[in-house]
């Protein structure tokens, strides 16, 4: 029996570490494991750091690789044809956007911390079935007010009996407001930021200024992939007919307008405010 939390190194996932670490929630665990796609923000990558200094459960960081350098050579983690993240599509710049299919998160995230599970911590080979006696807990930091990506893991993990998904916050009844409110309680000494690719498209424009204007080489990056995207021929864009952008207005990033309002992130309900922690996909 183990107990491992999904770790993205965000607001909730990191309060529930800092819990297991206070001894609030019970049992504790036996790890925290990070998925790195190698494109966090440098504010995520310096409180993971911070995060592991505290010298509490131990955290494990785990990569696929570098997600941009991947998407870019149009390769995916094991060589194989590309994983897309969920750019925007347009038949030319500005015009109504669409949404490409995301592959990413499954790949670059989930797989990595079930991989981690099943070879280094069970020690099975590749394809190799869990022994009946395997019970592994996997706790998420999914609060109250994004309870249906609960459900969506329950219904992904359904199926697998020696895996049992676990929601101490949701539990607890607690918003993300509430994990702010206890991460200052507890002293963290600097702003603990959402986890997500520097390029995801799944942005605010109050977050796209944010890695502008305080992140200059994640900004760099960001914009680099973004304009990868659209080289003519790349394996990113072949058989599509349309443009790929990773900011909504379908304009180059470097050139989006990057001020509110921002109504059609609503229309298309993506007002994303989740953690890619390991379940971005779900
Ligand atoms: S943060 Fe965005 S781009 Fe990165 S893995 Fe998650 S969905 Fe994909």
């Amino acid at each position: 029996m183990l107990r491992v939390l999904n770790l993205g190194a965000g607001v909730q996932s990191t309060t529930v570490y800092l819990m297991y670490l206070a001894g609030e929630i019970q049992p504790g665990i036996d790890c925290a494991v990070f998925a790195d796609t190698g494109e966090e923000p440098a504010a995520v990558y310096s409180h993971l750091h911070w995060l592991q200094s505290l010298a509490g459960p131990p955290i494990i960081v785990r990569s696929a690789g570098r997600l941009g350098d991947d998407l870019m050579q149009g390769r995916n983690s094991t060589g194989g044809r590309f994983a897309s993240i969920p750019a925007y599509t347009a038949a030319s710049e500005g015009a109504k956007a669409g949404i490409i299919r995301r592959q990413c998160t499954k790949e670059y995230k989930v797989e990595v911390i079930e991989r981690y599970i099943r070879r280094e911590i069970l020690g099975l080979r590749p394809g190799q079935r869990i022994p009946k006696d395997v019970t592994i807990t996997q706790a998420y930091g999914i609060s109250l007010d994004e309870a249906g990506r609960s459900v969506r893991i329950r219904e992904r993990l359904e199926g697998r009996r020696w895996i049992t998904p676990e929601f101490p916050l949701i539990v607890r009844g607690m918003t993300r407001g509430d994990c702010l409110n206890w991460l200052r309680a507890f002293g963290v000494p600097h702003e603990v930021q959402k986890s997500a690719c520097v390029f995801c498209p799944f942005k605010s424009n109050a977050e796209w200024r944010r890695l502008r204007d305080t992140d200059r080489d994640g900004w760099a990056r960001a914009c680099q992939v973004d304009n990868a995207l659209r080289v003519d021929g790349t394996v990113a864009n072949r058989k599509l007919d349309q443009k790929l952008y990773v900011h909504r207005s379908c304009v180059p990033l470097e050139r989006a307008d990057l001020g509110d309002p921002d109504p059609r992130q609503y229309h298309l309900g993506l007002n994303w405010t989740a953690e890619c922690a390991g379940m971005c996909g779900v």
